[in-house]
């Protein structure tokens, strides 16, 4: 069958296929595997490449450096194509088609459908009207939201890997870091209901999950907009009190659950043997979470506390709302309570009207910290946010780029010195698969988050846990020897069916 409509026609029986390119952060990564799974819950099947794909969708992010020209530079390549093949449909979603809005199709009038980050769920949905109707945009905002909208966790999933998901458990930051674009594309934070993650764990166990990331903007913050939901008799307040089992007939329960009860809930979740977060924020970072850190075994030995800048002057203007002593006074206090503890952090430099002595002070932060490893960046201000708008106090690139040098060397030796503590121990790695570089060579991870390469006399599959004995280290990983297999993965192995 052939249906017509805005001058394409395309055969309705025959699948289409999809192709998801993804900028950015993990966040953005969750949205595109709900994205993939809604697709496909719609019958499109995945494409190999742009070449067979029907329809190509860009998951965007406006937060990265150069995140403009990457997406008009794309859009440019795609340009070509589609004029090839009129039928191809090109989508843009994300913060970036969140900020932009209507200015996407004005710069590339080939994009046929543009949404926001509030309405993942209704890509397909667009796509389907825009191949009859003509190129749209749907953008949301985050007033006009229900539960399913908000959070595209809630929405069907096709995960990359079968051993390990997110979980995101809210959405939105209710801070103003003078840096970030966050708050202006993402909304106010707002955090799924205690028993609804729980369960989705549960649920995800079921399937063979074997780690959970817990993904949010803020997520140590989590809760927090509950308190206001209960003081404005919203009704999304009740969705916390009616949380499920694991918290609700806790006779010694908070008044709302804080992210040391999620933790220790999903911690306590059967089959789930290791649990991540990303990223908290050092403000909020409260003894309570760091005790369940301690406490919970399955939570591991890795935090990743973003610290921006040393200088107490340059935090105050990026608005974090800690200093740099409060700040490592909590990283302490998380490495006393916590065995064997790997910190990583994200640094900023050339923030405006960043003067050596700030930097020198992130130097000597960076170094007292000693970092596993860190995230540097060099300012670049985004349209939109407070810092863009500090035009006068500006940093010399050439002195940015000069500073960020520095701070790299001081965070790759740090890296290395913690990589070699670790030679000649015995660790417990989950197999991600053969290295990148090497089929013959075995990559996984550690508790800590630490990439291990090592040699297996036969293949081990996705989720396998093993144990390593670390032979050498570099600052980006280590390399190891196998000792034994500990477990094999839980989750089913994929069979692929073979057409006769
Ligand atoms: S805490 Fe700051 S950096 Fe993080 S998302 Fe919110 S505004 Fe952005």
């Amino acid at each position: 069958m052939v249906a017509a409509g805005a001058g394409r026609s395309y055969p309705e029986d025959v699948a289409q296929r999809y192709l998801i390119r993804t900028y950015g952060c993990q966040m953005n990564e969750s949205d595109s595997e709900r994205l993939a799974g809604l697709l496909e819950a719609d019958g499109y099947v995945p494409a190999a490449g742009t070449a067979d794909a029907d329809v190509i969708v860009l998951n965007t992010c406006c937060i990265r450096e150069n995140a403009d020209n990457k997406l008009y530079g794309a859009l440019g390549n795609l340009k070509a194509l589609k004029d090839q093949r009129p039928d191809l449909q090109i989508a843009v979603g994300g913060c970036l088609a969140q900020k932009d809005q209507g200015r996407i199709q004005d710069r590339a009038g080939h994009v046929d459908v543009v949404f926001g980050t509030h309405n993942v769920h209704r890509a397909g949905d667009l796509l389907a009207a825009a191949r009859h109707g003509g190129p749209l945009m749907e953008i949301l905002d985050a007033s006009a939201r229900d539960d399913t909208e908000m959070f595209p966790s809630a929405l069907a999933v096709r995960r990359e890997v079968d051993h390990a998901s997110w979980l995101t458990i809210q959405v939105g930051c209710d801070n103003s870091c003078a840096f970030c674009i966050v708050p202006a594309v993402r909304g106010p934070e707002l955090s799924r209901p205690f028993g609804e993650l729980v369960i989705e764990a549960q649920r995800l166990a079921v399937e063979g999950v074997q780690e959970i990331t817990l993904l949010g903007q803020n997520v140590n913050s989590y809760g927090r907009d509950i308190t206001t939901a209960r003081r404005a008799g919203r009704p999304d307040a009740a969705d916390h009190d009616a949380a499920g089992p694991a918290w609700a007939a806790d006779p010694a329960r908070r008044p709302r659950p804080l992210f040391a009860d999620l933790l220790r809930a999903i911690g306590a979740v059967d089959g789930i043997d290791r649990v991540r977060f990303t990223s908290p924020h050092p403000k909020d970072l409260r003894p309570e979470t760091i005790v369940a850190m301690a406490d919970t075994a399955a939570v591991c030995e890795h935090l990743h506390l973003p610290v921006q800048s040393g200088s107490d002057e340059v935090l105050a203007a990026m608005h974090r709302g800690y200093t740099a002593a409060r700040y490592l006074d909590k990283l302490q206090a998380a490495r006393t309570a916590i065995d064997d503890l790997a910190v990583s952090t994200d640094l900023i430099v050339g923030f405006p009207g960043e003067r050596d002595a700030d930097f020198e002070a992130t130097l000597e932060l960076a170094a007292e910290a000693a970092y596993d490893y860190a995230y540097t960046f060099q300012y670049s201000p985004r349209a939109g946010t407070e810092g863009a708008e500090m035009v006068d106090r500006f940093v010399d690139p050439v002195v940015t780029n000069q500073r960020y040098e520095q701070l790299r060397a001081v965070v790759e030796r740090s890296a290395l010195a913690r990589h070699r503590e670790r030679i000649g121990r015995v660790e417990e790695v989950l197999v991600e698969g053969p290295s990148k570089k090497d089929p013959e060579v075995v990559s996984g991870r550690t508790r800590q988050n630490k990439l291990v390469h090592f040699a297996s006399a036969s293949p081990l599959r996705v989720g396998t846990r093993a144990r390593v004995q670390v032979t050498d280290a570099a600052s980006h990983y280590l390399r190891g020897e196998l000792v034994e297999v500990v477990a094999p993965p839980r989750h089913r192995m994929r069979i692929p069916v073979v057409a006769s």
